[in-house]
């Protein structure tokens, strides 16, 4: 039976990320499932085996560039090269600008488009020596039209877009397709903080009336990741229920 492909889902412990993981193991990756925690990615492991697929757990912190080297070495001695990396690791620190601290912006940026560049440097390599893989972003729909409360975590998004089609332009020639996937309003962890005020307003703004699910999202990824998706290269593609149009 020949070798199963590799992909790297950071940010799988939960939400959005252990439903990527998931989906791709159906599809037969062997997942490399990434999270900040020892242990925390054990309820995703065992989803990818439910799913009938292969998996594997890595502790890293995405926005810290030893812990990125100490993850592609492992991982790259191990396994090789990637078929696909998914940026799904984010984190948000809400806060009106007049109130946010320094710490509060540089934090969500360290994670969500520093954490993003780490990362895909640290597996490009392998990628475009084997002249073929996927990288996917998760960005948001907050990148796209901006929130108020959000100027950190909409930057780190926006910047995203920025750096998926700079890479999606470099990799191009090397068979590498970088994309990335913008969802609208999902239901997980991140989600769960707001308010049942601040839920209410965001579901009038969804042309399709209810909120999203993380396996919503793991279905655009999955097809980003799909030999069906071979000549798409530096798109955005959005899954946010039409909030962005
Ligand atoms: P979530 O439930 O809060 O999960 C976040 C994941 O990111 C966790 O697995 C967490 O791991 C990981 N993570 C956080 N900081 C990390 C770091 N420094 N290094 C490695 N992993 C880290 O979030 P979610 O709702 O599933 O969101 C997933 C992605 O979708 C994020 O990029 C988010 O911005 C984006 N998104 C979400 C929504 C939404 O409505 N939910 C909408 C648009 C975009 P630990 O368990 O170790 O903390």
């Amino acid at each position: 039976m020949a070798e199963p492909r590799n992909a790297l889902v950071t940010g799988a412990s939960r939400g959005i990320g252990r439903a990527i993981a998931a989906t791709l193991a159906a599809d037969g990756f062997r997942v490399l499932c990434v999270s900040t925690r020892e242990g925390g990615c054990d309820d995703t492991l065992q989803e990818c085996h439910r799913a009938g697929g292969e998996a594997r757990a890595f502790v890293c912190d995405v926005g810290d560039e030893a812990s990125v080297a100490q993850l592609a070495e492992t991982v790259e001695r191990e396994f090789g090269a990637l078929a696909a990396v998914v940026n799904n690791a984010g984190v948000t620190r809400d806060g009106l600008v007049l109130r946010m601290s320094t710490d509060d912006f540089d934090s969500v940026l360290a994670t969500n488009l520093r954490g993003s560049f780490l990362v895909t440097r640290a597996f490009a390599r392998g990628m475009t020596k084997a002249r073929a893989g996927r990288i996917v972003n998760v960005g948001s729909v907050v990148g796209v039209v901006g929130n108020a409360g959000q100027a950190n975590y909409a930057a780190s998004k926006a910047g995203l877009i920025g750096m998926t089609k700079a890479m999606a332009k470099e990799f191009g020639g090397r068979g590498v397709t970088v994309n990335l996937v913008a969802p609208g309003f999902i239901t997980t962890d991140m989600t769960a903080k707001l308010s049942g005020e601040i839920q209410k307003g965001i579901l009038q703004t969804i042309p399709l009336g209810h909120f999203g699910e993380p396996k919503d999202v793991a279905a655009a990824v999955r097809f980003l990741c799909s030999d069906a998706a071979s000549y798409i290269t530096g798109q955005v593609l959005m899954v946010d229920g039409g909030m962005a149009m």
